[in-house]
Order: structure tokens, then C-alpha cells, then sequence
């Protein structure tokens, strides 16, 4: 099984909702199990800022399927929640699942960049993730607690856990 680093994020309909839900069908997916999930956290929309907040989160997975298959899998899931990608970059979207890490891969393909091209500057990334592996080192070798000491963090805000009976 590899281990593999799954980044949730949505600013429409209801996102702390579909990233809730997310998690959920992510713990579906098969030949894998969901082993942990950061708490949500609220983040300023990157590119354009005439759109709302973004909700947030990390989950870590153990598969047994290849980067490929499982980047097929989570195109299923934002499909399903009704994702459609447009023209603009950065634009809103019910949901985004990027695949942030996946062991110690380092890949570069059409489909898929491993370690997420971006992930190193993103706190929306790194602070969930540092919850759930705080002492991460990134393939290259740097540390994750380095990257989070050079990462400006002004606009996220982690958020407290929803009673279960808000969920999903
Ligand atoms: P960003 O990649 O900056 O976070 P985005 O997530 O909004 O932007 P998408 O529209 O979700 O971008 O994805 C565009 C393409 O990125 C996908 O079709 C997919 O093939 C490719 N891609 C490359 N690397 C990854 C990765 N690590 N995880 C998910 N998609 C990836
Ligand atoms: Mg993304
Ligand atoms: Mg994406």
C-alpha cells in the first residue's frame, strides 16, 4: 500500500458540506482506506477574489492502486459533485481533490504532477497536512516544518469540529 496525501478544498454549495462528503467517498474508494482527516479550515480563494472562501482539508490514504487510478477515482468523486471545470484558472468549484503526496514519488506526467506543483507554498495544504504528519519530509528532503516557517498563513483559520449530527 502506498501512502498518499489527498488535498479537499470547494467554495460552492455548502463547501464544509461537500467536503464532508468528500471524505466520505474517498473512504470508498477501492483498494484503499481512508487511515486519518485534518479538521477543516476556512482559506482566501486564490487567483480571483470575486468569489467566496474556500473550505479546506487533508486526508490521508492508503492505497493499493497506482497514482493514475487513484487520480481517476477522485475526477469520479468531483464529478459527482457536480464539478465542472471552466475556462477560467482558479475559478470556483464545488470541489477540488489534488493528489499531494503519494509515498515518496516523484512524478511528472500529462495528468499528474507528484508532489503537487504548488503544495510547498499553499497554507491551505500544509497546515492540514501538518496535522497529520507533522514531521513529513517532502521527497526532495525538506522538511514540512521548514516549508510551513517560509508560508504566509494570514488568511486561514482552522476551524472547529461541527457536532456529528452536522455533518455531511
Ligand atoms: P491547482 O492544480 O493549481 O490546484 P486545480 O486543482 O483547480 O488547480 P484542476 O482543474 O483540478 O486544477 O486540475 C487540472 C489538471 O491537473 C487535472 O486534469 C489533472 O490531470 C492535473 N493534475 C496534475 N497533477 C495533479 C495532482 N497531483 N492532483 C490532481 N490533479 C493533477
Ligand atoms: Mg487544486
Ligand atoms: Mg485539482
Amino acid at each position: 500500500m502506498a501512502r498518499c496525501f489527498i488535498g479537499l478544498g470547494s467554495n460552492q454549495d455548502n463547501p464544509a458540506s461537500q467536503v464532508s462528503r468528500a471524505l466520505e467517498a474517498i473512504g470508498r474508494i477501492p483498494q484503499s482506506v481512508l487511515r486519518a482527516r485534518s479538521s477543516l479550515y476556512s482559506s482566501a480563494p486564490l487567483g480571483p477574489q470575486d468569489q467566496p472562501s474556500y473550505i479546506n482539508a487533508v486526508a490521508l490514504l492508503d492505497t493499493a492502486l497506482e497514482p493514475v487510478g487513484l487520480l481517476d477515482a477522485l475526477q469520479d468523486i468531483e464529478q459527482q459533485h457536480g464539478r465542472t471545470r471552466k475556462a477560467e484558472r482558479w475559478g470556483p468549484r464545488t470541489l477540488d481533490l489534488d493528489i499531494l503526496l503519494f509515498d515518496n514519488l516523484t512524478l511528472n506526467s500529462d495528468r499528474l504532477c507528484i508532489p503537487h506543483y504548488h503544495m510547498h507554498a499553499r497554507a491551505f495544504v500544509l497546515y492540514p497536512l501538518a496535522e497529520l504528519a507533522p514531521e513529513l519530509i517532502m521527497p526532495d528532503g525538506t522538511a514540512l516544518q521548514q516549508l510551513l516557517s517560509e508560508c504566509m498563513s494570514d488568511d486561514l483559520v482552522r476551524l472547529p469540529a461541527p457536532p456529528a449530527w452536522l455533518e455531511s
